[in-house]
C-alpha cells in the first residue's frame, strides 16, 4: 500500500511465494498512522483475495466510531460470506475514552474465536470482572457520549488541519481517528523535522518512519490534547522559520 492509491492493499505487488506462504492478512481502516479510511469494496476486495489465497482477514477497527461529519466506516461482517474467512477487533480504547482499561471485543469467524479464546484462556486470566461490566454498559448505551467525543476529535482536526494548511503543510483532511498524518516541508527527513518541532518549539509528534520504512517524509500528529493547547501549538508554529531552512 502506499499514499499514491490511499493506503489500500495493492495485490499485484504481492509474489505468487508470498500469497503461497501468508496465513493472515491484517487490516487496519480508519487507519493508525495513515489516517486512510475505505468504502465497503475495499473490505470486499480483501475477503475475495482471502478465499483465493486460503488466509484468515483480521480487521482492526479501533477507530470504528471515531469518525467526522457524514462518514460511516464499514465493517467487514458486511461482505456476504466474511464470516468464512474474517474476524473484526473492535476496541473501547478511543471510541469511549477507556484507553489503558485494555477491553476490546471480537467478532466473526466462529472456528477462529473459538481457537482465540483457548489460547487467551491459558495465557492470561481474564480482564477485571469491573472493567467488563463498565465496557458491556458502554456497548449497550446509546452512544450519544461517542458522538459527543467525536465531534471534539473533529473540532481538533478542523482547527490543526487549517493551520497545517495555511503553514503549507500538507496533510489529507481525515474522516477518522485521532490523527494527522502530514508530509514534513521538502528538504526534512521525518526525523530532523521531528527534532525541530521538538528543539524548538516543544512540540511532540511521532516520526512518519516509526511506523515503517514507508512512512518517511511524515509525521503523525495526535489530537488527544485540549483545543487552547492546540492554539498554543498553533502560535509556535507561526514563530518557526518552516520554508527558508534546510535540513542538515
Ligand atoms: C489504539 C489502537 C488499538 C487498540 O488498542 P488497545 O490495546 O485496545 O488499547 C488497536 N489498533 C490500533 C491501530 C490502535 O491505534
Amino acid at each position: 500500500m502506499d499514499a499514491e492509491n490511499g493506503y489500500v492493499p495493492i495485490y499485484s505487488k504481492l509474489t505468487a511465494e508470498q500469497k503461497e506462504k501468508a496465513k493472515l492478512m491484517f487490516l487496519n481502516y480508519p487507519s493508525n498512522p495513515t489516517t486512510a479510511t475505505i468504502q465497503i469494496n475495499t473490505l470486499l476486495e480483501a475477503v475475495t483475495f482471502a478465499k483465493e489465497n486460503n488466509m484468515l482477514v483480521v480487521n482492526d477497527m479501533a477507530y470504528d466510531l471515531v469518525t467526522f461529519a457524514d462518514y460511516e466506516s464499514p465493517s467487514i461482517l458486511q461482505v456476504p460470506h466474511a464470516k468464512d474467512r474474517a474476524i473484526e477487533f473492535g476496541s473501547l480504547s478511543k471510541s469511549f475514552n477507556m484507553t489503558g482499561w485494555r477491553i476490546g471485543y471480537v467478532v466473526g469467524n466462529k472456528d477462529v474465536i473459538q481457537a482465540l479464546a483457548a489460547l487467551k484462556s491459558n495465557i492470561d486470566t481474564s480482564q477485571f470482572l469491573p472493567i467488563q461490566k463498565a465496557a458491556a454498559d458502554a456497548l449497550k448505551s446509546d452512544f450519544s457520549h461517542v458522538k459527543q467525543h467525536a465531534a471534539i476529535f473533529e473540532r481538533r482536526m478542523e482547527k490543526l488541519y487549517q493551520a497545517l494548511h495555511e503553514l503549507g503543510i500538507r496533510v489529507d483532511k481525515p474522516r477518522g481517528t485521532i490523527f494527522l498524518w502530514a508530509k514534513v516541508p521538502n528538504s526534512y527527513t521525518s526525523i530532523a523535522f521531528t527534532d525541530k518541532l521538538l528543539e524548538e518549539a516543544g512540540i511532540v509528534v511521532t516520526p512518519g518512519n516509526a511506523f515503517g520504512p514507508s512512512g518517511e517524509g511524515y509525521i503523525r500528529i495526535s489530537l488527544s490534547v485540549s483545543e487552547d493547547r492546540l492554539d498554543e501549538v498553533i502560535r509556535r508554529l507561526h514563530l518557526l522559520d518552516l520554508k527558508g531552512e534546510q535540513a542538515t
